[in-house]
């Protein structure tokens, strides 16, 4: 029996499996066991026309292929390249030894090329954590140059592998290691609501989940989707994390770049909780693909109620675990939370330009709908006012402001003065503040105080802070 090592993708993470290739005498068969889906049965086919397409023949015997551990679902044709491999060394056409600590990789085609696969940032980081050397197609070169690394090896065909384990022929060079972390920002002129831009960016500073608030057509939407250029460049170890994500939904496309920036993910309001959260598939939902960067909830009322449930335990731990054939996977959830809505139905109750025609009931029924299961999550919340004469006058700026502009050096955790201490336990008091409200109104306050470099949280900043916890629509929502 021939054992060769390959790695599979569940979630995001890689798991290693061996496949363990016996060629027995007896009638001519191939069988492939070991919770195998559809497309890897289907591998026999390819492995077969691979093997006789490059020159070498496949055994008239009985071919029985193990993949284990058996309790693991295997899926995808990367087995296709460890399969062959243990054929070849059956027939000596390969010696055993080179399969030494490699994880091998790579969908056949049938004329025996080695074809792009999905899920290979989560097998580089497998290969890297037992200590192995990984060989991948040459197509995805563009996630190997992310990657780099001595470690690596890519090939285009089973024809050259076998040269170069056999020793007769060099390795393709890896490509260069390339990545330009370009944190080019893209930014918006909207005219006024300076207030709203004010708390977007304390919100980013201090990753506080927000909620704009408004009558149609003041920007609110425009700014939440610029807001994500508020936040600071990734790092590459975070890169990296986005990119394994993304590559296991299936949304990195084959020749293009990796992604370099933040997420911004702006489900429309009819999805459903799979799809906000993740399915028992195991593709993730938009909660892990907004990891390290923006979840955007347009429309906050419209969602399905039963959708945004879900999204109460990945806030809480800025993860989620979803159970899928019997085991669970944890999916990485720690993002920035940004919501808009219109304060009614119409959306124009509480304006001065125009007025709301809403029924005291649909008001009532639209209010239950913003108090659903979530509004405690908010941290800040902003009402967006139609812009006054002389804010139209204006000459707008661009924004979000140029992160270079708006780095400041005071202490990362200043402390609270009395004076700011005192003006919000009388908040409390006066403003039945909740457990929860009080504490994210003293944070609220702590970025406030960061965002000026200052040292010491004054009554200022606390009274700022106070207002986006306040300053919404009155009494509508609390
Ligand atoms: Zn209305």
């Amino acid at each position: 029996m021939i054992l060769v090592r390959s790695g599979v993708v569940s979630g995001i993470e890689g798991f290693l499996i061996d496949v363990e290739v016996d060629v027995r005498p007896g009638l001519p068969g191939f069988e492939i066991v070991g919770l195998p889906s559809k497309t890897v049965r289907e591998s026999r086919e390819r492995v077969r026309s691979a093997l006789r397409n490059t020159g070498f023949r496949f055994p008239a015997q009985k071919v029985i292929v193990n993949l284990a551990p058996a309790h693991i679902p295997k899926d995808g044709a990367l087995f296709d390249l460890p399969i062959a491999l243990g054929v070849l060394a059956h027939q000596g056409m390969v010696p055993e030894c080179v399969f030494q600590d490699v994880i091998f990789a790579g969908e056949l085609s049938l004329s025996g090329k080695i074809k792009r696969i999905s899920g290979v940032l989560s097998l580089a980081k497998l290969a890297a954590q037992c200590g192995c050397q990984l060989v991948l197609p040459l197509e995805n070169r563009s996630e190997a140059a992310l990657i780099g690394g001595d470690h690596l090896l890519l090939s285009d065909s089973l024809g050259h592998l076998i040269r170069h384990l056999t020793g007769q022929a060099q390795a393709p060079p890896l490509p260069a290691h390339r990545l330009e972390v370009h944190s080019s920002q893209a930014r918006v002129t909207i005219k006024g609501q300076a207030q709203a831009k004010r708390a977007l960016e304390i919100a980013a500073l201090g990753r506080h989940h927000i909620m704009l608030l408004g009558p149609p057509g003041v920007g609110k939407t425009l700014l939440a989707t610029h807001a994500h250029g508020l936040l600071p460049p990734l790092s590459f170890e975070d890169i990296l994390t986005i990119n394994k994500i993304h590559e296991a939904a299936g949304l990195l496309h084959p020749h293009s770049a990796p992604l370099t920036e933040r997420p911004l993910r702006a489900p429309h309001h009819s999805i459903s909780q799979a799809g906000l959260i993740g399915s028992k598939t195991g593709r993730p939902g938009e909660i892990t693909l907004a990891h390290l960067g923006v979840l955007l909830l347009d429309e906050f009322p419209e969602f399905n109620q039963g959708a945004l449930q879900g999204l109460r335990e990945p806030l809480d731990h800025k993860q989620v675990q979803i159970s899928r054939a019997g085991h669970s996977l944890v999916y990485p959830s720690d993002f920035w939370l940004i919501a808009t809505a219109n304060p009614c139905p119409c959306g124009y109750l509480g304006s001065s330009v125009r007025l709301c025609t809403c029924t005291g009931r649909d008001i009532n029924r639209y209010r239950r709908k913003l108090r659903g299961p979530l509004l405690d999550r908010f941290e800040m919340f902003v009402y967006l006012r139609s812009l006054s004469e002389q804010e139209l006058r204006e000459k707008p700026s661009p924004w979000p402001p140029l992160r270079s502009a708006t780095k400041k050096d005071g202490p990362h955790s200043p402390a609270l003065s009395a004076e700011a201490d005192r003006l919000l336990h009388q908040a409390q008091e006066r403003l039945a503040l909740s457990v929860r409200g009080f504490a994210s109104t003293r944070q609220i306050a702590r970025t406030i105080a960061r965002c000026a470099g200052a040292s010491h949280i004054t009554q200022a900043h606390m009274a700022e802070a106070l207002q986006y916890r306040f300053q919404s629509q009155p009494n509508l929502l609390f």
